[in-house]
Order: C-alpha cells, then structure tokens, then sequence
C-alpha cells in the first residue's frame, strides 16, 4: 500500500502539537480520522493507582514494543496476578503471563520484554468478571486458545459456570440460545469447570499433569478494593448476582485475593483530536457512517473517521475492515457528488465541496522538492494539488520538522529483521527503544 504512487507516507507527525486540523483540511481535500483509542477506562475504586495496579493498555503497548513505554516498566516480581474484565484484551495479557516464554522466542516481541517474561515469576493469573460466563465478552476461538497453553492448567469454579446459580433471571439462558458466541465459549468454560477438581488448591508445581502455571477463570465478582500500601498486597472482590426481576447488583458477601499485581482490562477509551468535535459522553467522534459532523449535526465537508474513534472500542479485526469500508464508500459518494448549484469551484473536478473554505494562509512555504533527502526518502514528495493547496510536506518544513519518510520506516523493518538474524530468533525483533528506532531509521553520519 504504502509504494503505491498515489500514497505518501508521513510518519511521526503529531495532530496538535505539529500539525492542526486546520493544516489537514488546507493540504487535503479530505481527511480521515482512524487514531483509534489510545486511552483506558478505569475501576474508580480504592486503590487503583497504587504501584502494581496498572491499566491493561500499558501492558499491551509494553509487551507490544511501542516507543513511548520504557522496556524496563514491567519486571513481572508477582507471583499472582488478577486481571479484571474479560473480554478478548484480558485474554490476550493472560496469555502473555502465563503461557511459556520460550514459544515467543520466533515472535517479534522485543528482546527485553522477552527477558522480562522469562524472569517473571509469575504462577497464578486470575482473570475476574463481574457477571457470568454467558455475559463475558470474549469471543470463542480466543477463549479456546487459553486452554491449548502447553505447562498452563486453566481452572473454572463449578458453581460460577453454572448458568442458574448466581442469575436467578435466566438472562444466561437465554444468551445461550440466542448468540453461537455464547455456545462457544460455554462449551470451554464447562469443560474446564469439569475438569477442575479442587479450586481453591495451590498451584501445583512440577506436578504430574506436568502443569507449572495455572490460570482461572472467575465470574459474578466484581472488585470493590485493591489492597496494600506500599504497593498492591491483594484485591477485594463482591459476589455479585442477577435477581428474579432481572437486576444485576452485589449480594454484600465479599472476599480477597492475594496479588501482587492488577491488570485493569475494562476497555479502551478513545481521545479527542484537538480541533476536532468529539462526543465526550460516548467518547467518539461524532459521524454519521464515517462524516464527521458538525454541532449542529450536519456533515463538516472533507472530514471522516473510521475505527474504534468512529464507533467505539468494540469488535475484532474484520469489523474495522468493514467499518473503514462504509466511511471509504461515504467519501466516494461524496467525491461522485461534485459541486452543487451555487458552490464555489471544486480544486479538482469531481472531489469534495469545500463551500467555504478560505484560501491557503501565507505560512513560511519551503517547496516540498526542497525537502526531500534523495539519500533517504527516493521518492517523489507527493504532488501539490492543482488550484493552490499546500503539501503538507512544505507545512512541516516550514515548522522545521522533517517527517519520516517511507525509505526510512524501511531502514527501521530491515534492522528488525538484522537484528532477529543476530539474535538466532525468528524473521524480527522489535528495536527495543525509541533511541534505537531513531538509529535505525536516521544514523548518525559516519
Ligand atoms: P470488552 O470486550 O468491552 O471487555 C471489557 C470487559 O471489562 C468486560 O468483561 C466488562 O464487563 C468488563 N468491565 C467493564 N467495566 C468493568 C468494571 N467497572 N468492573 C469490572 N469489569 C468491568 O473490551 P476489551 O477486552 O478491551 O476489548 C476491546 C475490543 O477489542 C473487543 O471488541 C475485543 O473483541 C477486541 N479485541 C480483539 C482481539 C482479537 O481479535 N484477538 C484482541 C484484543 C481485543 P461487562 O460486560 O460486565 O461490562
């Protein structure tokens, strides 16, 4: 996609701190917003932001390599973690904790998190939801996979699986029949119930079912407390319920796990753009189908978004496939559209209607020809638009900031890939640091 000749790659550039939205909307004659949600929801208990007690989004972006998290933010001391929530990011951080390191050595996990994981004395993951196992959020074929970690017994208690024991409404019952999802899940969740002779056993080391890590899986709790004071010592859960009359709420009995460390896997949250109108009640940006709209609810022209910051944090890979797809099919009716009666001319014919759109500001302008170092980006800056428009490239010049380019995303895919040859493992591994990436990327001259 990106050595397709209609596509410039522009990396690291801020919206908000180098370029503003007004900038987009005078280089482009339309804009998509797709930042995604970078941002966690929280528990609002006691003890939340106590050391240990860390939002899932972190450890994802930690064990994922991303520049801005420092490689040694985790060091995995505890010996039992809880992870709340569980939908398929709970799922996806209790797999990292628990499951052998060794398998991640072909990955392209970066090699200091791949120390961190195999120091980790991590034994015991508990992922905890608040309501029953028909109501969790994760999705089959995710769920299944906890159980096919070689070394990881994975253990469900009898009554929690239960679907009548703690709904006394028979909602489970009724997502059973009504969504596969469910089915699926129930399926796994009841083999291991069944599986699980004793679970309040200590996790068995070395034993003979040749299990050294165990992970359960706990439902109809909700935390109320994460314990400690230097640092987190514990959580305290409530036993929750659903009554006859179908209201979901806590039954006043309580007890503790002992952890060392809380994973709050709750949800993602998305962020506002600056400049951009962001429905803070629902944290997305307000649309219809991919337009961005205006406060008084109608279209802003040229302005679309797609993703999670269009929809919210929900579904997996294929739904933000088809979600793009709908804010790509508005942007193509939008540009078949043309100008309407009275409208000022189009900068090109066919594209969007910019009514009234001023003209470029006289902004220190360096041609983006100037810009480019044939040595590092040999292709051709993206040509300015007929009728005026400014290259974003020549915007950012004229701020002094030099954008990376494409040949230089990869330099840095071409390190990755030396650096897995160097280490005997797999076809890459993330540089581990931004310093790195920025060495990869633009070497010091010799
Ligand atoms: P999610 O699916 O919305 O799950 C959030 C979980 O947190 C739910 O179990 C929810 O319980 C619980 N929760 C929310 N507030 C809580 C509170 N105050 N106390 C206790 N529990 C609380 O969110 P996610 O796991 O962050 O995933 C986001 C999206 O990314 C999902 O659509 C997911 O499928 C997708 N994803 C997909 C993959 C994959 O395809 N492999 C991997 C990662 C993520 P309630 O239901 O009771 O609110």
């Amino acid at each position: 996609m990106l050595e397709h000749e209609g596509v410039s790659f522009l990396g690291n550039v801020h919206l908000g701190t180098d370029v503003t939205r007004d900038d987009l909307l005078s280089c482009y004659d339309a804009v998509v917003y797709a930042t995604g949600a970078m941002s966690d929801r929280r528990l609002g208990i006691p003890g939340e932001d106590l050391p240990g007690s860390y939002a899932a989004t972190d450890f994802v972006n930690w064990y994922c390599g991303h520049p801005d998290v420092d490689p040694d933010a985790f060091s995995l001391d505890a010996d039992a973690v809880a992870v709340i929530g569980v939908g398929n990011v709970a799922v996806d951080v209790a797999r990292i904790l628990i499951r052998d390191p060794a398998e991640l050595r072909d990955t392209d996990v970066s090699q200091p998190v791949l120390d961190a994981l195999t120091a980790s004395k991590v034994r015991e993951v508990h992922m905890i939801g608040r309501r029953g196992p028909a109501q969790a959020k994760f999705t089959t074929k995710e769920l299944r996979e906890l159980g096919e970690l070689p070394g990881v017994e994975v253990v469900v208690h009898g009554d929690e699986a239960d679907l009548n024991a703690f709904d006394l409404a028979g909602e489970g019952v009724r997502l059973v029949e009504s969504d596969r999802r469910v089915r699926g899940n129930l399926v796994a969740i009841t083999k291991w119930a069944q599986g699980t002779a004793d679970p309040s056993a200590e996790p068995a080391t070395g034993s003979p079912s040749g299990h050294s890590r165990r992970l359960t899986v706990r439902f109809w709790l909700r935390p109320t407390e994460i314990l400690g004071t230097e640092r987190v010592e514990g959580i305290t859960l409530e036993r929750t319920a659903i009554s006859a009359d179908g209201k979901f709420g806590g039954t006043g009995e309580f007890e503790t796990l002992d952890a060392q460390m809380v994973l709050r896997s709750v949800g993602y949250q998305s962020v506002p753009l600056p400049g951009v109108p962001f429905d803070t009640r629902a944290s997305v940006v307000p649309n219809a189908q991919g337009r961005v709209l205006g406060e008084d609810g109608a279209p802003l022209p040229g302005e679309y978004v797609a993703g999670w910051l269009k929809r919210g944090p929900t579904g997996v890979i294929g739904t933000n496939k088809s979600d793009a797809a709908e804010t790509v099919r508005c942007l193509l009716e939008d540009l078949a559209g043309g100008p309407g009666e009275g409208d000022v001319p189009l900068p090109r014919a066919g594209l969007l209607r910019y009514p009234d759109r001023p003209p470029p500001a006289a902004d220190p302008l360096v041609p983006a020809a100037d810009l480019a170092d044939p040595a590092v980006d040999p292709a051709p800056p993206a040509a300015a638009p007929a009728g005026g428009e400014r290259p974003l490239a020549g915007v950012l010049a004229g701020r002094g900031i030099v954008p990376v380019s494409y040949a230089e995303w990869l330099r840095i895919e071409t390190a990755e890939a030396d650096l897995a040859k160097e280490l005997g493992r797999g076809e890459r591994v993330k540089l581990h640091n931004a310093e790195a990436i920025w060495s990869a990327c633009r070497p010091e001259p010799e």
